[in-house]
């Protein structure tokens, strides 16, 4: 069994090299963009149909190489082929094949076919991106600029599914959506219990707040202790479950990065009911709890960015195109790309361990790249 992996090598790119790369990263997003409207327009789908109908044409009007085009034309059907579609290719990457790419590892050289022709790039990786593309002759990579300006080559890689054991397995957890907590392990706790007896106290609490008297008081502080001491028994619970999990299969704990939680859950307007399920101390106090219990295990706690974690498909990577939705519904995930359909808290679950498995053990991989897209859809990283 294999897997492809991508490797992302950061490019050498001289500055009067730069135009020429931007220049034909422009021209495939045309064609990508002149090819979709022709499809839509002429209802074609098929790579074959829609070569014969389009391929002259897209080369004359953009100047690209014929293997360009084609690429261009595949990448386009993959897009048609997912539920939501990509309305507009923006000119960040370029998906590139064995004629219009070659790694040559005895000079750690790529070698691409821009619009104007053949140019040669020094690869700036180090030795673990180098045992990664060690013996291999990869035939497909995608070049990618970054938002800071800087060019990547994702070079594709079959590499074998078994990890090396000395590398650590990772669980990720997502914390406080529908579930209290998800595991990459499939395991859930069922916020329903927890969240009864808040709402429970809350009503009491409303009405206890509208009176306003000696005892009211009193009977709030009461309330209020009561409740933290369930929610904090019930978060002992849960972390002495997770470090014990991950302390068995000698695995670490993921979670995603505190500070970016509380940004990701305040982001959008939240009902109040909502608010208080998710936006207070308990899961701060889970997050210690299991950061204490897991260092007198011997258990590693990693925190990834939160960014795209709920929203991103766990088998493609996919993150839905479109500002603001998302192909999470309530309980389930559904991936427009793929298809797969899964627990949505678990999909985010998935989602962190990946994420934290890169970081851990593959730390010069800079992300994970979107199967439809071929762009950098997740970061185990923050990087400005
Ligand atoms: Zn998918």
């Amino acid at each position: 069994m294999t897997q492809t992996i991508t490797v992302s090598c950061k490019l050498e790119v001289p500055p009067n090299i730069a135009p020429e790369i931007d220049k034909t990263l422009e021209k495939f997003a045309d064609a990508c963009n002149h090819i979709l409207d022709t499809a839509l327009m002429e209802n074609v789908t098929n790579t074959t149909k829609l070569h014969h109908l389009i391929y002259k044409d897209v080369r004359g009007a953009t100047g690209l190489k014929a293997n360009h085009v084609c690429q261009a034309i595949r990448r386009v059907v993959g897009n048609l082929k997912a539920t939501y579609r990509i309305k507009q290719f923006r000119p960040t990457s370029i998906s590139l094949d064995a004629r219009t790419f070659k790694y040559e590892e005895e000079n750690q050289i790529v070698g691409v076919t821009l619009i104007s022709g053949r140019k040669k790039f020094n690869l700036s990786i180090g030795n673990y991106q180098r045992g990664l593309l060690k013996g291999h002759i990869p035939t497909s990579a995608t070049l990618v600029k970054r938002k800071n300006g800087d060019y990547y080559i994702q070079i594709a890689v079959n590499i074998p599914t078994q990890p090396p054991s000395h590398t650590p397995r990772t669980i990720g957890v997502d914390l406080g959506r529908r579930s209290i907590a998800a595991t990459s392990t499939e395991k859930t706790w069922n916020g329903d219990k927890l969240n009864q007896t808040r709402d429970r106290y809350s009503r009491v609490r409303a009405n206890v707040q509208s009176k306003r008297t000696k005892s009211s008081k009193r009977l709030l502080r009461r309330l209020s202790g009561r409740e933290r001491r369930f929610q904090s028994w019930l978060n002992h619970n849960i972390a002495k479950e997770l470090v014990t999990e991950a302390k068995n299969t000698n695995s670490a704990l993921a979670f995603e990065d505190l500070k970016g939680i509380r940004q990701s859950l305040n982001k959008k307007p939240r009902s109040r009911k909502e608010r208080r399920k998710t936006n207070n101390w308990a899961f701060y106090q889970l997050r210690q709890y299991v950061i204490y219990k897991a260092a007198i295990a011997g258990v590693e706690v990693v925190f990834v960015p939160p960014a795209y974690t709920s929203q991103t498909c766990a088998v493609c990577h996919h993150v839905h195109p479109e500002k603001g939705k998302s192909y999470r519904s309530g309980e389930r995930f559904k991936c427009g790309n793929c298809s797969w359909s899964h627990n949505a808290d678990v999909n985010a679950s998935f989602v962190i361990s990946q994420l934290s498995g890169v970081y851990v053990n593959h730390p010069e991989i800079s992300g994970i790249v979107c199967q439809l897209e071929g762009q950098l859809s997740l970061f185990p990283m923050n990087y400005a």
